[in-house]
């Protein structure tokens, strides 16, 4: 952890599209800036303006449009360098660096590690912060959710979400979308009998009310709260008739019906 907050790496979260997020980071020892995905290019470049900032990076999650799409303009724009994940750089428009799981590459002063975390897509990656205990997660991690599974199996996305969940506690999550209101409901639905899930579904509802974000989260948070890595509970086992089942069936059931709520 560096001393003194006028180093500390500042992270500016910028609502885009319908219910993206996308996230500016800034290196203040070296001037460093990624945008991680690229969701949409006026509200990203508004933020770089108004902060005096040079995008130096792009650090992509996963190919989908509202992560990527804003590539070619940004790049054409500040020459920056574009990074994302090795076994789907075909995908990834502009890509200059390919990573895998486990690398990590310098971010300005900072370090960088890579996860592979495929479900929602066969390539989607996590870029973990080690120092500032940051993860920015794609559409794998949500607030009370995970993402859907357009190219994975439950295996995977089950794999993916206990990488991250091994991270510590205190680890503060950044989520690509503001899905938290809906993921709220389902979660109730699930595992009604959850004190702290309850507590966080009212605190969604007012933050939500005053046009608040319920993003970021951490890592402790959703392990209280969130359904999909909760396959361990004897509640969620029992309202899917799951119980004693095995960690990937439970989390495959959880998420068929998340599908259909
Ligand atoms: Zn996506
Ligand atoms: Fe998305």
């Amino acid at each position: 952890m560096k001393i003194g907050s006028e180093n500390n790496l500042k992270i500016e979260q910028i609502p885009c599209l319908d219910d993206n997020y996308g996230y500016v980071v800034h290196d203040p020892e070296t001037g460093a800036t990624a945008s991680i995905d690229t969701p949409e290019v006026a509200p990203i470049n508004a933020v770089l303006a108004e902060r005096g900032w040079t995008l130096t990076h792009i650090l992509n999650t996963h190919h989908h449009f509202d992560h990527a799409g804003g590539n070619e303009a940004l790049k054409a724009q500040w020459q920056c360098r574009i990074i994302g994940a090795a076994n789907d750089a075909a995908r990834i428009p502009g890509i200059d660096m390919r990573v895998s799981d486990g690398e990590t590459f310098d971010f300005g002063s900072r370090s960088v590690r890579v996860l592979e975390v495929p479900g929602h897509t066969s390539g989607h990656i996590a870029f973990y912060f080690c120092e500032e205990g940051a993860v920015f997660v794609g559409d794998t991690l949500f607030a009370l959710g995970c993402g859907r599974l357009f190219e994975g199996t439950p295996e995977q996305m089950w794999g993916s979400l206990s990488k991250l969940m091994a991270l510590p506690d205190e680890t503060v999550v950044y989520c690509a979308h503001e899905y938290t209101q809906a993921n709220a409901a389902f979660a109730l639905s699930v595992e009604p009998q959850n004190k702290a899930l309850q507590a966080r579904a009212k605190e969604i509802d007012r933050l939500r009310a005053s046009g608040l974000p319920t993003v970021p989260t951490s890592i402790g948070r959703e392990r209280e709260t969130n359904p999909f890595v909760r396959v361990h509970s004897a509640h969620l086992q029992e309202t899917l008739e799951l119980s004693g089942g095995d960690p990937v069936a439970v989390f495959a059931e959880t998420r068929r019906r998340k599908d259909h709520f």
